[in-house]
């Protein structure tokens, strides 16, 4: 099999470009798409312990690597880190959680999910009193958390999810430990190069997600009129032209922009087209078309985190 792209970071360990996402991959099928994708050459899966299907993807991880083919040191594997765990001492204990859920000793990457604090055991806030402010629990009490995670060897990289490049400075600046990846929304309706940029020049590793338009979310989550991303006429038209499906085309845009992309699926076939979509390149009118695409469209707007009167009103800073 020819070798995934890969991004490097600091000490040599390299994060294959394309991983499996697994929001919204139920319970009774997340644990069969694991093992397909690792089984099919995946060596990158995205988690959190958010999307409450850890301990199934755990016995997929168990399974796999009992079995002995695939080293556990041959995947990279993240997990992210809830809004409710963000005090000091709540942060270790999230992650040591995680780890037993997946069933491993130690993180490839840990992700503070986003930069928003909730009380302990709130999943998804109804009122401001469920709500850390800024100053109760500063998101620097939450990286030199992360920090010392690592420093124990529970995790072996260190990053951020949702965080504008003002959050980035923000964080930046009161730490000497950098954030080594970044985790946030990318696809050709929301290409955010400045935020690219920053992170091109501060050394940071970005990865997109939702880069297929994130289908299968509840009605609830949806924006009205939201676009289809599969069935732009774009990316329809420059399907055809390279004989790809038009996630693939998709896929191979956020690898050949150098980040990694961890497109969700459960469905086998797919599992297998979305690995096999960096087989060739994007020439520059492809890339000239689906620039003309970007207008700043969130499929995740962050909304589902704000309340009258608590202090994250503006998640992305726009
Ligand atoms: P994606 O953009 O990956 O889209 C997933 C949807 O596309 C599913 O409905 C899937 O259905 C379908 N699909 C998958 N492959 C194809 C294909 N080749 N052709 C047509 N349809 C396809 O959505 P997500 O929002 O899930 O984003 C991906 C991952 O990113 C998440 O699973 C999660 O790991 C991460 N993420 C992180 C967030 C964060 O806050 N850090 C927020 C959102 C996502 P099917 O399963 O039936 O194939």
């Amino acid at each position: 099999m020819k070798p995934l792209r890969t991004l490097k970071y600091k000490n040599d360990d390299e994060q294959p470009a394309i991983g499996l996402g697994t929001w919204k991959s139920g319970k009774g099928e997340v644990a069969k798409a694991v093992e397909t994708a690792l089984k099919s050459g995946y060596r990158h899966i995205d988690c959190a312990a958010t999307y409450g299907n850890e301990n199934e993807v755990g016995e997929a991880f168990e399974k796999v690597f009992t079995e002995g083919k695939i080293k556990r040191e041959e995947v990279w594997i993240t997990s992210k880190l809830w809004n409710d765990s963000h005090k000091k001492e709540d942060v270790i204990p999230a992650l040591k959680q995680s780890l037993n859920d997946l069933k491993l000793d130690y993180l490839d990457l840990y992700l503070i999910h986003w930069p928003v604090a909730f009380k302990k055991g709130v999943g998804f806030p109804e009122s401001d009193d469920e709500f850390y402010s800024l100053q109760e629990v500063p998101i620097i009490e939450t990286w030199e958390a992360m920090v010392e995670a690592k420093k124990q060897g529970l995790v072996k990289h260190i990053g951020v999810s949702n965080f504008s490049k003002e959050k980035l400075e923000d964080l930046i600046s009161k730490t000497n430990e950098n954030p080594e990846a970044l985790q946030v929304e990318l696809h050709p309706y929301l290409h955010q190069n400045d935020l690219l940029e920053f992170c091109s020049k501060n050394g940071i590793n970005v990865t997109a997600y939702s880069p297929l338009g994130s289908g299968d979310r509840s009605d609830a989550m949806k924006a009205e009129d939201e676009p289809s991303l599969l069935e732009n006429p774009t990316i329809v038209k420059i399907a055809k032209k390279h004989g790809a499906s038009a996630g693939q085309i998709l896929i191979n845009w956020a690898v050949q922009r150098g980040t990694a992309v961890i497109p969700k699926s459960t469905n086998e076939g797919r599992i297998k087209e979305n690995l096999a979509s960096s087989g060739y390149q994007l020439d520059e009118d492809d890339l000239a078309e689906i620039d003309k695409l970007d207008d700043h469209f969130r499929y995740v707007t962050g909304e589902f985190f704000v309340t009258e009167g608590n202090s994250y009103s503006n998640i992305y800073d726009e």
